[in-house]
């Protein structure tokens, strides 16, 4: 499928479309802006990344559980590695 209508990346399961929030949120590194969940849309019938709404469960308890700091550490121990 090519794209959406939205202009906004698709992801063919909800699970995928997390794990891309998770991914994303890792990547930014600030708990407090970013995108907070996915939703099914309306257009193209797959999932997207929105930073409306409601924080997506499974992404609230990745940050409650200080996941997502460990996964920071990781990825900069990992830039290091890598370069
Ligand atoms: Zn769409």
């Amino acid at each position: 499928m090519a794209g959406c209508i939205t202009g906004k990346k698709s992801y063919t399961t909800e699970s995928l479309a997390e794990d891309a929030l998770i991914e994303a949120r890792t990547r930014h590194g600030d708990e407090k802006s970013g995108p907070v969940g996915v939703y099914r849309c309306e257009d193209c019938g797959q999932y997207h990344l929105t930073s409306n709404g409601v924080m997506n469960s499974r992404l609230a308890k990745y940050i409650k559980e200080g996941k997502l700091k460990l996964n920071q550490e990781a990825n900069r121990w990992k830039g290091r590695l890598d370069r």
